[in-house]
């Protein structure tokens, strides 16, 4: 999209706005595959969690992905998008053994990533088939509260529990068909990532049923000029040698699958704020959009950088600011960035914002959380409305107080 598209949206809706254009995300998707394509079969599982759009959902269906999914709603949601249970993996971290049981009920892939989840569910439904998550001790990226792979980490089975887990199905007879590791995102080191998919080969030696060996995500897309990003020609170069000779080993054509949610979305997404105020003070200038962590809490939560670009003024004088938003606490979405020349009215689209931020998005202050359109053929469809006043009391319960007033309350 350019910024005169950008800029045009902002004079048809009402903001704030997430738009996400379609042709990056089908690039990506396309970029992806090409980079397998070496592969006999491969399956792009796309994580529900960074976007969970039902038409977002819809357009990735048509592209011919699979689903990853964390939540038994996100499950629903894909199965009302148009995916094939069969096309679905079910990835939980933590969840009851009741909520894994409904899931398989809907003809879902289950990957459970515990031992004791595994022998209750291999105990009761030994003809299931069931993928496990190895957790395989690796740490991709920088932050550790984004990579998961590591000793400390709450996800996955250990490898160094394998003897355990063999004994858990051996014991109840359970079919295993699947194997699995997502080490975080932001893998920096393609051979860090290769050596975890080695850990992973060693293991799938253990299960004489596989029909797939899924590989997780991770891929790091570049957030600002000159940032490294996973080179995915490379990885998919190196992997699908080491796949296939894999496969050659282990005797059968397995499925390589990967489950990218940042890689496919990430890029598509651009968020559309107004500037209410300019505050010049001793130390700086603020310029104050109409939102805050409420809408895009990444850079609060995790300290991400989003490109911030005034869409009104695209040849202004360059000039430093600390961009924040609206909300009673420090929600700073930027600071001492250079940005052409702002003024009050001015729109600011923030780059990077179609994976984790809108799905992320609360009504903290009362505010609404914003609509939402998807960029296709060269046009803007709204596939969410903002919300309304409506969405703020929905499901509140208003007590008729001078009726319970002065009556005993027994509890
Ligand atoms: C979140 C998640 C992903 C997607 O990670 P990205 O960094 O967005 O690509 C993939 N698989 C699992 C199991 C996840 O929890």
């Amino acid at each position: 999209m350019t910024t005169a598209e950008l800029h045009h949206i902002t004079e048809q809706f009402n903001g704030p706005l997430y738009v996400y254009d379609a042709t990056i995300i089908k690039g990506q998707y396309e970029r992806l595959t090409n980079a397998f394509s070496g592969v006999n079969q491969l399956r792009l599982h796309y994580a529900t969690k960074a976007l969970n759009n039902i038409s977002i959902l819809k357009y990735i269906q048509s592209l011919g992905a699979g689903l990853d999914t964390v939540s038994i709603q996100e499950v629903k949601l894909g199965l009302k998008a148009g995916f094939e249970p069969s096309k679905i993996i079910f990835t939980p971290n933590g969840v009851s053994l009741t909520e894994i049981e409904e899931v398989a009920k809907l003809g879902v892939q289950i990957n459970i990533d515990n031992l004791s989840i595994l022998e209750q569910f291999g105990s009761k439904y030994p003809t299931v088939p069931v993928c496990i998550r190895i957790n395989p001790h690796v740490m991709a990226g920088g932050n550790s509260n984004i990579s998961v792979g590591h000793i400390d980490s709450k996800f996955g089975i250990s490898i160094h529990q394998i003897p355990h887990l063999l004994r858990i199905t051996e014991n109840t007879q359970m079919r295993i068909n699947g194997i699995h590791m997502h080490t975080g995102s932001d893998i920096l080191d393609i051979d860090v990532f290769l050596n975890a998919t080695e850990i992973l080969f060693e293991t799938a030696k253990n299960f004489k049923d596989l029909s797939f060996i899924d590989f997780g995500s991770g891929f790091k897309v570049p957030y600002k000029p000159g940032d490294i990003e996973t080179n995915i020609e490379e990885l998919g170069e190196k992997l699908t040698e080491k796949f296939n000779a894999f496969c050659v080993e282990y005797g059968k054509e397995l499925t390589l699958a990967f489950e990218p949610g940042k890689f496919l979305v990430s890029q598509a997404g651009y968020f559309l704020t107004k500037v209410n105020v300019v505050k010049q003070t001793t130390s700086t200038v603020f310029a104050q959009v109409d939102s805050g962590f409420n809408h895009l809490i990444r850079p609060m939560l995790y300290g991400s950088h989003h490109e911030i670009e005034n869409i009104s003024n695209t040849t202004g004088r360059e000039r430093f600011y600390s961009v924040v938003g609206y909300i009673c606490e420090t929600d700073t979405f930027g600071s001492n960035r250079k940005i052409a020349e702002i003024s009050e009215g001015d729109y600011l689209a923030f780059h990077n914002a179609g994976a984790y931020c809108q799905t992320m998005a609360s009504n903290y202050n009362s505010r609404f959380r914003p609509a939402e359109l998807l960029w296709l053929n060269g046009e803007a469809h709204v596939i969410r409305q903002e919300e309304t006043f409506d969405d703020i009391l929905r499901n509140q319960i208003e007590l008729d107080l001078s009726v319970l007033e002065g009556k005993a309350v027994n509890v």
